[in-house]
């Protein structure tokens, strides 16, 4: 593969700016225009859900909502809910259109009346109703997932709202959503190009270590489509389900850009998984001290496509395997750095991702 790599966005774009203005006739018709990225940034939650998804007309999708202010150490200032502003204002977009709750779990759904209050939301997509209930007889607490979602509820009184099943999908623009999993229903079918059989689907299972709560396994999984490029993010959705997507055919097709499922922790991302996507990029939204897991690094690692690898912390649990520091948008493993990694993807395939923390920035040309 040939990567190129570049200290700068703008040290890029004033070298391709006069190239640009040579190449491109005044007279060009607008269907020739050079197609512009769709933008995918993954906003560091500190262990929370949060990718954000902005098209070239400006129409936003947001995975998830993160924590609440005030949980893991983070004062409003620096809520999940501020960092989303935040990654917003940096695309010129004020409003979020679909904001898509993978699941009920405080670090995907916590933040989400916060950042009702912070900005214009759209419509709100779900998988349904809770499964995840407190044990017959006790009451939740306060961050119990049933109580969370008694909360939030209540907060799509009046407002538009929907769910979703596996097999739904979304357009926006040119951005197409395929619900791929939800309510742990599966993509009924192979998507379009997608089918062939996945190698590796007979080697033994990982060990059964649970799923962390009946919810992970319920999560929204998504495959975003944009021209030919293909942008796979799971949520938290664990190994026992997501086997179900690729085993033994692939129902999901290539990847080139893989968000790594739930944080990178190891109850999820299976060999067959990265045997089936075959990823050239995979971003790890891990915190400093949660996910990130050595087993995950080392299954994304052994892949057969090699993807690059780069991670939203430097994580504390397994240092032996940690990137180098220009692949980490937060090395110093502490919990208020709040740097972003952001993906730009071309219609062609072809990506770009940097680390907002420094503008280190490489370069994956689209596959012949
Ligand atoms: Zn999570």
């Amino acid at each position: 593969m040939t990567i190129t790599r570049h200290g700068s966005i703008a040290r890029r774009l004033a070298a391709a700016i006069p190239a640009l203005l040579l190449a491109v006739p005044a007279t060009l018709p607008a269907a020739d225009a050079p197609a512009k990225p769709l933008r995918v940034v993954s906003i560091d939650m500190e262990g929370g859900g949060g990718t954000l998804f902005v098209t070239p007309q400006g129409r936003s999708v947001l995975l998830d909502a993160g924590w609440p202010a005030g949980i893991r150490g983070t004062p409003l200032a620096q809520s999940s809910a501020n960092r989303i502003l935040a990654a917003t204002k940096a695309l010129g977009v004020s409003k979020i259109d679909y904001l898509i709750i993978t699941h009920y779990h405080l670090d995907h759904v916590g933040g989400i009346q916060d950042l009702l209050a912070a900005m214009p939301v759209g419509e709100i997509i779900d998988h349904g109703p809770n499964r995840e209930l407190a044990p017959a007889g006790t009451m939740p607490g306060p961050t119990a997932t049933a109580s969370l979602y008694a909360r939030y509820e209540a907060l799509l009184d009046g407002r538009k709202h929907r769910s979703v099943k596996a097999g739904d999908r979304i357009t926006v623009g040119p951005l197409t959503l395929d619900i791929v999993s939800a309510d742990r229903g599966l993509v009924p079918a192979a998507l379009k190009g997608a089918g062939g059989p996945t190698p590796g689907c007979e080697a033994p299972r990982l060990p059964d270590i649970g799923n962390g709560g009946e919810e992970n396994p319920r999560s929204i999984g998504i495959v975003a489509s944009y021209g030919k490029a293909r942008i796979v993010s799971l949520a938290d959705l664990t190994a026992d389900v997501e086997i179900g997507l690729v085993c033994p055919v692939n129902r999901l097709g290539l990847a080139d850009l893989l968000v790594v499922s739930h944080h990178g922790s190891q109850l999820s991302t299976t060999p067959p998984l990265l045997a089936a996507l075959q990823p050239r990029v995979a971003l790890m939204a891990n915190g400093a001290t949660k996910g990130g897991d050595a087993r995950v690094f080392q299954t994304v690692a052994a892949a057969p496509s090699h993807p690059v690898v780069w991670q939203l912390h430097y994580a504390t649990k397994s240092p032996e395997v940690n990137r180098p520091a220009e692949f980490i948008a937060n090395p110093d493993g502490v919990e208020d750095g709040g740097f972003a990694l952001d993906a730009s993807v071309w219609p062609d395939r072809r990506m770009t991702v940097t680390n907002l923390r420094t503008g280190y920035s490489e370069e994956y040309p689209a596959p012949r």
